[in-house]
């Protein structure tokens, strides 16, 4: 189905993963908008939820906890801005090498509304070895050996933590796609589509698609216009034959 058909025909009701100026590095804004720029931009495009998630501290981008309440303030002001939409304060956790597996500890997480988690090349990810892969030619028995490694923290983090979405799945680590579907079905954890990456793609999606998931499409922007972006990523999802009753934020106008 052709992108503006798409688009003729569905809708988006939420977008759960967004990113503030809060992503930054000193003066470096990785997110180019305010919180109160995002919320505009998805009032502007009729969506009825919208959440800040910006990167978990241990990303060279990392939101600094300390601004939390901060936050919240400027979530507080732009509902009252808009008071159509409901505005979520959440995080995209990090997959680290922690005991719980993410960069939020267990008792941080009530300072967010939800946790989401994906896998960035962060200090204490294997973040060398995972970035040459992709770019380097590597052996098979290293890819095999580091596919496992992933996999291993990537169902770590799903099994201890109560984890919202799981953001570009396979996206800078290769992983097992079977293993990581099992534990998102048995813990409820929902399969980001997320066209902005190169994973997951069709095959990855037809292979979650085997296991009882369920899905979300989020545009992980990281400026207020592309805020609520979601045909690409459908369009991903029809290819890959997801039914649309499976995507929790997915309505037919
Ligand atoms: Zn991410
Ligand atoms: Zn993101």
């Amino acid at each position: 189905m052709k992108i503006e058909e798409i688009e003729k025909k569905y809708r988006i009701t939420a977008d759960y993963h967004t990113h503030s100026v809060y992503s930054r590095i000193g003066f470096y804004y990785h997110g180019k908008g305010s919180i109160m720029e995002n919320v505009r931009a998805a009032s502007e495009k009729g969506i009825e939820e919208v959440a800040i998630t910006d990167h978990g501290p241990s990303d060279f981008y990392g939101l600094d906890p300390k601004r939390i309440p901060e936050m919240r303030d400027d979530i507080e002001e732009a509902m009252k801005a808009y008071p159509g939409i409901k505005v979520y304060l959440g995080v995209e956790a990090d997959i680290v090498d922690t005991p719980s597996g993410l960069d939020i500890a267990p008792e941080d997480f009530s300072l967010f509304d939800f946790v989401n988690a994906g896998y960035h090349y962060v200090p204490n990810s294997k973040m060398l070895v995972n970035l040459f892969s992709f770019h380097l030619p590597i052996s098979v028995k290293t890819k095999e050996k580091l596919r496992k490694q992933n996999t291993e923290r990537i169902v770590r983090a799903i099994l201890n933590n109560n984890i919202k979405i799981l953001t570009h799945p396979g996206d800078k680590a290769f992983m097992d796609e079977e293993a990581v579907a099992k534990v998102c079905a048995e813990r409820g954890t929902l399969i980001e589509i997320n066209a902005r990456h190169r994973h997951p793609n069709v095959e990855d999606l037809r292979i979650y698609a085997a296991h009882d998931v369920k899905f979300v499409i989020s545009s992980d922007a990281h400026r207020p216009q592309d805020v609520g972006r979601y045909a690409k990523s459908l369009a991903l999802a029809l290819e890959a034959g997801i039914g649309i009753e499976r995507i929790v934020n997915l309505r037919k106008r």
